[in-house]
């Protein structure tokens, strides 16, 4: 198992071309996603993220009307006032958690302080184990995701072997 960020990065980054076959290749080949899904089970199983919280610091946070709702309450403030002081837009004008120097606006040191309120999308990340849509149709987010999260990378590879990828 690989957790070490740099390291991580290089060897995505060595593997990008093969990776994109890999997409293809799942695609058209056979395969079980509750198998791929126990897979990444496995993996998150093995992995402490409080060591890691790359995620937190590198992606930016897409919320929604219930996400906005359960932080407002957590902190003690009103919608507005959460929105105002706590979310931003993306280029695409999409509603996203804030961001300081560090990443995440509720990111604190390693650990997130709204946990127990944290969004759906942060909840559900990586995204294997608790996603929607077949995990073929959503190869091309972990391509990206294997550069900077541990769990995508090593999973990816653990697939790889199981299925036979050449
Ligand atoms: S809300 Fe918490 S879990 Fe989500 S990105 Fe921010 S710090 Fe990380
Ligand atoms: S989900 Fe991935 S990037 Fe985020 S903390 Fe866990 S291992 Fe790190």
């Amino acid at each position: 198992m690989i957790t070490d960020l740099v390291q991580i990065r290089r060897l995505e980054h060595q593997k990008r071309a093969e990776n994109a076959r890999f997409r293809a290749y799942l695609k058209s080949h056979r395969h079980s996603d509750r198998r791929l899904r126990r897979f990444g089970e496995e993996i998150e199983a093995e992995i402490d993220c409080t060591q890691c919280a790359n995620c937190c610091r590198v992606t930016e946070v897409g919320i929604n009307q219930r996400d906005v709702e359960k932080l407002a309450k957590f902190i003690g403030v009103s919608e507005r006032e959460f929105a105002d002081q706590f979310t931003a837009r993306d280029a695409a004008g999409a509603r996203i958690l804030k961001r300081n120097e560090s990443g995440c606006v509720f990111l604190e040191g390693n650990l997130c302080s709204v946990y127990e309120a944290r969004p759906q999308n942060c909840a559900n990340f990586p995204h294997v184990v608790r996603g929607t849509g077949s995990i073929s149709s959503r190869m091309w987010q972990f391509l990206d995701r294997a550069a900077y999260c541990p769990i995508i990378y090593n999973w990816m590879e653990k697939v790889k072997e199981d299925i036979g990828f050449p």
